[in-house]
């Protein structure tokens, strides 16, 4: 029988928000096709069981909160320390809004907390992740994770939406600047997918599952995180050696973002 392929052999990656659903199934399926993960998040129990349950030969857990610069930096001085080099950064880490406010009632704090997170987090990750793999000469991937809320408008978390709009501009304007390094830099755009963040029952997680399968053009299939993570794999691998600055929708060709009253809110 023919050896399976490992795409990622001998990779070096980090995975921020690798403690658990698109991180963590990434990070699993990245140390199967022979990668070294950093799963770098701020739950650390949590993020301890999962590098265990991978095994220290093949992934270990780091504290880092991609809202502290410097706890990016650390990260990434302790990969380059330790293996050598990065090769590949999933910059993934996120959380939601947990508010139905339009644009008229624009709770600020809560913008700037989910901002911190979802927008400059992800910003600080490419940053220094990209300055790591330039001083060693490698030409990495660099991936993050957006949304299908990065490219339509929503009746309801204005936030989110606009942090996710920010991460493709961040993914298309990176791209042009380091491809002359020859770092790649793309983007996954997820549908609903179950996860932590989706902190619902499961008669909640059906209903809302529901909408999204009715404004979804393909029938018959669901949205999992393996398969979010599928496509993260192709983007990290030598399958997409020509692709930079794109934005992979992984959403069955969803043809819109469901109304306010049609979901029930995350993190209620
Ligand atoms: P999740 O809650 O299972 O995972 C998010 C992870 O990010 C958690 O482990 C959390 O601890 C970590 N995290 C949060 N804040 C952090 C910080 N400041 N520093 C480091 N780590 C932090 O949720 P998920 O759905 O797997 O989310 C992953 C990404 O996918 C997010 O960027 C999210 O916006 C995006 N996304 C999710 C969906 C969905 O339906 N679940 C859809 C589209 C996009």
């Amino acid at each position: 029988m023919a050896e399976p392929v490992l795409k990622l052999d001998g990779k070096i990656s980090i995975i921020t928000g690798g403690a658990g659903g698109i991180g963590e199934a990434t990070a699993r399926l990245f140390a199967n096709h022979g990668a070294f993960v950093i799963i770098a998040d701020i739950q650390d129990e949590q993020g301890r069981q999962v590098a265990d349950s991978i095994g220290s030969q093949r992934c270990t857990y780091i504290h880092c909160d991609v809202a502290d610069e410097q706890q990016v930096i650390s990260a990434i001085n302790f990969t380059v320390d330790t293996y050598g080099r990065l090769d590949i950064m999933f910059s993934n880490a996120g959380k939601v809004s947990s508010s139905d406010q339009t644009v008229l009632d624009l709770d600020l704090p809560q913008f700037d907390s989910l901002f911190a997170v979802n927008c400059r987090g992800t910003a600080v990750c490419v940053k220094h992740a990209a300055r790591a793999m330039v001083e060693k000469s490698v030409r990495g991937c660099i991936i993050c994770t957006a949304s299908v809320a990065a490219s339509r408008g929503g009746s309801m978390r204005t936030d989110y939406v606009m942090a996710k709009h920010a991460v493709v501009g961040l993914v298309r304007s990176a791209s042009k600047q380091l491809g002359v390094h020859g770092i790649r830099v793309n983007c996954v755009s997820p549908s609903a997918v179950v996860t932590g963040l989706s902190k619902r029952t499961t008669e909640e997680t059906k209903k809302t599952m529901k909408v999204y399968e009715a404004l979804t053009s393909l029938k018959g299939i669901e949205l999992t995180v393996r398969r979010v993570a599928e496509a993260v794999l192709f983007l990290a691998s030598d399958d997409s050696s020509f692709i930079t600055g794109h934005d992979l929708a992984v959403d069955g060709g969803l043809q819109k973002l469901p109304d306010v009253d049609d979901v029930i809110m995350y993190n209620r």
